[in-house]
């Protein structure tokens, strides 16, 4: 029996940091073991909110790449392609656009979430709301469908995107007759993992996320600021590590240690500074395997291209053959 298919995306606007390493994007190195895996770098969507800066989206496709190489993404397993070299997805795009209203689009909860923080940071909605925006619903459909996707590994939050994609879908093979696979969500259950700072959303302009990328000096500096227990006032102060980001780092990376700290902590025998000491070696030790892996993909970036170009072509293929089929039911193919 052929494996099923998966399609994940990620958006190259910036390198790979402890949340996606410990949620959807780590999964994914499991999931490749089990399914045809593709993973698209989605430098279309990205450029439907960074259009005036395509230098900084083309850097992080190169970045983004070698980051999903670095975790663990096995080219052997998994084909890792980028959206804006396969035109079918933007033909696509515009053959569901007929199929989906623009108060729908609207209605979608995640669209709706984004353009309400969009208007808080940029005032009026009309001011800064683009057309490609709200119409990326549409070009996901596009993605998934040209992939012939069975299972999409989407977050609770993304789901209404998938089932924008499932109606396009039900409505394409009702008016043209069936040619469209529906997919389905494979709902991720890893949490999601807090910043330095407490903070469940995480980014550069907070400096509250550790990347795979940083160096030791950028560690150093990101888990001194971290936030602990705030009753603990003096070293000896007893504590409550539950509350403290710097016990909850000790957790994720697994430190062997970890009983100790906990009843130290508690116990007021810990002092937070060679608490935050003690994590930011460990922390370093953790991110080795991933900085080594690194540094050979900077060095060798004809393999990264070769990996990112085998995996486009293997895409295109795909995508060729939903194009004929939707075009054929659509009575669009004169040649
Ligand atoms: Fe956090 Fe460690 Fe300080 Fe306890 S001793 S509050 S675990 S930093």
């Amino acid at each position: 029996m052929s494996k099923k298919t998966i399609l994940t995306g990620i958006r190259p606007t910036g390198n790979l940091h402890f949340g996606h390493l410990f949620g959807a994007v780590g999964n994914w190195v499991l999931l490749q073991n089990d399914y045809e895996t593709f993973i698209e770098i989605a430098d279309v969507q990205a450029l439907t909110d960074h259009f005036e800066d395509p230098e900084m989206v083309q850097k992080n496709v190169w970045e983004l790449t070698i980051d999903l190489l670095a975790i663990g993404i096995d080219p052997k397993k998994a084909h890792i392609f980028l959206q804006s070299s396969i035109s079918e997805i933007a033909e696509l795009t515009v053959f569901y656009s007929n199929l989906v209203t623009i108060a729908r689009l609207y209605r979608n909860p995640t669209v709706k979430t984004e353009i309400a923080q969009k208007k808080s940071l940029f005032g009026q909605e009309g001011e800064s709301v683009t057309y490609g925006f709200v119409g990326y619903p549409v070009s996901q459909a596009a993605d998934i469908t040209a992939l012939d996707g069975d299972l999409i590994p989407v977050g609770e939050d993304q789901l209404p995107l998938i089932e924008q994609c499932r109606e396009i879908v039900r409505k394409f093979n009702h008016i043209y007759g069936v040619t469209l696979k529906e997919p389905e969500p494979l709902l991720s259950s890893n949490p999601r993992i807090k910043g330095l700072d407490g903070q469940t959303k995480m980014g550069k302009s907070l400096g509250n996320a550790i990347y795979l990328k940083d160096d030791e000096e950028m560690i150093q500096k990101k888990i001194m600021n971290a936030i602990t227990d705030p009753s603990k006032i003096k070293k000896d102060d007893p504590a409550n590590p539950e509350i403290c980001m710097v016990y909850y780092y000790h957790k994720l990376i697994d430190n062997p240690n970890l009983k100790t700290v906990c009843s130290e902590c508690k116990e007021g025998k810990r002092g937070c500074v060679a608490c935050k000491k003690e994590l930011i070696t460990r922390m370093n030790e953790f991110l080795e395997k991933f900085r080594e892996k690194r540094q050979y993909y900077e060095e060798h970036k004809e393999e990264v291209k070769q990996i990112l170009e085998e995996g486009t072509k293997e895409a295109k293929k795909k995508a060729s053959d939903t194009l004929s089929r939707v075009k054929q039911a659509m009575k669009i193919n004169y040649f």
